[in-house]
């Protein structure tokens, strides 16, 4: 292990590769330059690359007109490839693999991808997901509900950036709303709609010498489907839930040899956890490590790829995080000097994620209050000002 660390010391500078040129792109070339490592950023041309602006080299190509040998070549001769979303070809990242790593791994992030693939694999694991079924057309959707029972929740298991991907069906006579929706070059699933408590999420990290470390449980709260808030450690989480997270955590990562940090999502149901969905990425419920840990996920995440062992996960205080989704920051609100706004140089459009703040208190009721009150004062300003008037 001290070889390749010692490598990477004297070696010239890394270069990183990534697919992708949003707010987590930024946010990884931000992380690893402070370790003198250059980046490079494929972005499609439908995509606006300005949160990495300055930050790297940008390719903006449509990768299909290149041979990936090109698009290596055309990135700089990264050491090392990774992703900032999970909607990239597999074929693309696995010919890019014959020419420099991969991390995650390309077999890794196809199983991802595809939510039959994903939780086939959980469920060999031993691990609990809400039930579900393969449901590519109407009949299977009628079967599932027979099985299953209503309502069901029907998901896409491609990963589409663009158009609906998740229908929840009532009752067997619903099904047929489905029958223009359905795309039958795709396949689905159903999936039992589950009367969950709350969502958690646990980021978990492994580098190359088979290390593992994880953050602490965040809560989520997505009050319109959307992430607004989380919150870490999430509030009176039993010790034998967070034991089984961080066990299924480290059974999903050596069985798919994973290389770079991987976000579970989990529903609880009491003293119950289902694992919903692995993203293979930094995410945004994540965000928090930036202000609460001394190595933050995007720290973690560039380190583990790079070949150097994954770094301290500890919170030295509770943290939380809350989305801008198109909403500006004025000025009052920064007064707080306590608070951590990234802003990700995106245009202001409704619901947009544009920014995020990252808040810290040593109490954790006290930062629940100060969580609550900066949601209110950034998406109830008006509101605010009559009560106070
Ligand atoms: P997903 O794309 O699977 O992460 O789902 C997005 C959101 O939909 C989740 O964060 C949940 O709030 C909700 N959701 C997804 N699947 C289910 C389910 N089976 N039962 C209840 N809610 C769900």
């Amino acid at each position: 292990m001290n070889h390749e660390v010692i490598h990477f010391i004297n070696s010239k500078s890394k270069r990183v590769a990534i697919i992708g040129c949003g707010q987590l792109a930024r946010m990884m070339a931000l992380a690893g330059m402070p370790m003198g490592i250059s980046f490079s950023f494929l972005a499609e041309p439908q995509d606006d690359p300005a949160p990495v602006k300055d930050l790297g080299y940008i390719l903006k190509a449509d990768h299909q007109e290149y041979n990936a040998q090109e698009l290596y070549l055309l990135l700089g001769k990264p050491d090392v490839i990774t992703i900032d979303k999970e909607n990239v070809s597999v074929r693309l990242l696995k010919q890019l693999n014959q020419f420099c790593k991969v991390y995650p791994s390309p077999q890794a992030i196809e199983i991802c991808q595809n939510r039959k693939l994903e939780k086939t694999l959980l469920n060999k694991l031993g691990l609990e997901t809400a039930k579900w079924q393969p449901a590519d057309n109407v009949e299977a959707i009628a079967h599932a509900g027979m099985d299953i029972g209503w309502p069901l929740v029907i998901k896409s298991c491609q990963t589409t950036s663009q158009g609906k991907s998740q229908w929840l069906i009532n009752n067997s006579k619903a099904i047929y709303e489905l029958t223009h929706e359905l795309k039958p070059q795709h396949s689905y699933i159903a999936e039992q709609l589950v009367a969950f408590d709350r969502e958690l999420s646990l980021i978990s990290g492994r580098d190359i010498y088979g290390n593992i470390k994880h953050y602490d449980i965040a809560e989520n709260f997505h009050p319109a489907g959307v992430l607004l808030s989380s919150i870490a450690p999430a509030d009176h989480l039993q010790p034998q839930l967070i034991e089984q997270a961080q066990q299924a955590a480290e059974a999903i990562l050596k069985k798919i040899d994973y290389v770079g940090i991987l976000a579970i999502e989990f529903f609880q149901i009491g003293d119950a956890l289902l694992i919903n969905e692995l993203i293979p990425r930094v995410h945004n419920s994540g965000h928090w490590t930036q202000i609460a840990c001394q190595n933050s996920q995007f720290t973690n995440h560039v380190r583990t790829i790079i070949g150097l062992p994954i770094g301290n996960t500890s919170a030295t205080a509770p943290a939380s995080m809350v989305n801008l989704l198109g909403v500006p920051v004025n000025q009052e609100i920064l007064q707080d000097e306590s608070l951590q706004l990234h802003w990700y140089n995106k245009e202001m459009q409704e619901n947009q994620k544009v920014g995020h703040i990252n808040l810290s208190h040593p109490n954790a009721h006290s930062l629940t209050a100060k969580t609550q009150q900066l949601i209110a004062d950034l998406y109830q300003p008006q509101d605010n000002q009559l009560k106070a008037s």
